[in-house]
């Protein structure tokens, strides 16, 4: 019986995710580096800010940090109670998953890999997709507490997996966006108007989460909401290039698009959205895509 649940890391995703915790769970503590965003979230949620001290006292612990190295480096000094689950939701790195799995079964502590998808949207409306790695035990113990913002949860195998799913998914997304920039660029240059040509695409073969909801409402309107920011996508690409070359496997086009994403990041405005990624292209072509 899971008594109380608490919620390190209230960014984009972790403050929204947080945020259905009340509904399902009596005690519910928050806590985050800058900690006026904690106390936000109580007045906002009824959710209790307290010291991260206190909050890792919680039966289940979530994080939802930048990178595994930032939840390594929290996990370093804490004091933890024995039977506890921590579910990281961060986007990280299955060797890291891996070292922190065995640092906190020294605790007693179970450690779930459990990235999520389907952006601040997703986590508005609690349909996000959880990618679990770690012991099944511990998995269907967690369970009823990753419904509370999840919708698919899936247990895809051991440590490292969850972390692995998430860093090849969002491969495929930086694949499909620079793909769809390259297409839509040579439509333009043909004189095709790109929201008949959307409306075509989405109804044939060639569609994708790019085509139906980010070339529409970020790319073409020229919004570029930042609710993804450009360095995170980078790093999941990144760590998706380390797990091809772990598997000493020959990837080209993962190769190529991790190189086009760390470019467009390094060359991308401060505080870009992963959509604006294609802006790189567009000084390339002297086409911009709206
Ligand atoms: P944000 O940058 O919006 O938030 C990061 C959070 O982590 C903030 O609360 C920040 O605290 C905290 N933080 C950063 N560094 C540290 C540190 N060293 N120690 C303690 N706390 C720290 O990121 P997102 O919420 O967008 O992303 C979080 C994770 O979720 C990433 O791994 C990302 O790849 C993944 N993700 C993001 C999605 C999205 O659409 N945004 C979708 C799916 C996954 P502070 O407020 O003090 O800066």
């Amino acid at each position: 019986m899971i008594q109380s649940v608490a919620f390190i890391g209230l960014g984009a995703m972790g403050y929204r995710m947080a945020s259905h915790l009340p509904r399902h769970f009596d005690t519910v503590y928050v806590w985050n580096r800058s900690f006026e965003k904690a106390k936000q979230h109580a007045t906002e949620y009824g959710t209790q800010a307290v010291e991260l001290s206190q909050a890792v006292q919680a039966d289940i612990i979530f994080s939802c940090l930048p990178t595994s190295a930032d939840v390594a480096q929290l996990v370093e000094n804490l004091e933890l109670k024995p039977g506890t689950i921590w579910v990281d939701c961060t986007s990280g790195v299955p060797d890291l998953a891996r070292q922190l799995v065995t640092q906190l079964k020294n605790q007693g502590v179970d450690y779930l890999d459990a990235p999520v998808s389907g952006q601040t949207i997703g986590a508005d409306n609690a349909t996000l997709t959880v990618m679990v790695g770690g012991d099944f035990t511990a998995f269907e113990r967690a369970y009823p507490a990753m419904q509370a913002f999840g919708k698919l949860i899936k247990h895809v195998g051991e440590s490292g997996a969850g972390f692995a799913v998430k860093a090849v998914n969002n491969m495929l997304l930086a694949v499909n966006l620079w793909s769809v920039a390259e297409g839509f660029t040579t439509l333009k240059a043909h004189g095709v108007n790109l929201g008949e040509a959307l409306d075509c695409i989405n109804a044939s073969s060639g569609k994708s989460g790019v085509t139906e909801t980010i070339f529409p409402q970020r790319v073409l309107n020229r919004s570029f909401p930042v609710t993804f920011a450009l360095p995170l996508l980078a790093k999941d690409a990144g760590i998706a290039l380390d797990l091809v070359h772990a598997a000493k496997l020959p990837a080209p086009l993962i190769a190529l698009t991790q190189s086009l994403i760390q470019a467009a990041n390094q060359t991308a405005e401060e505080n870009s959205d992963f959509s604006a990624a294609v802006k790189m292209y567009e000084s390339w072509s002297k086409i911009t895509l709206e």
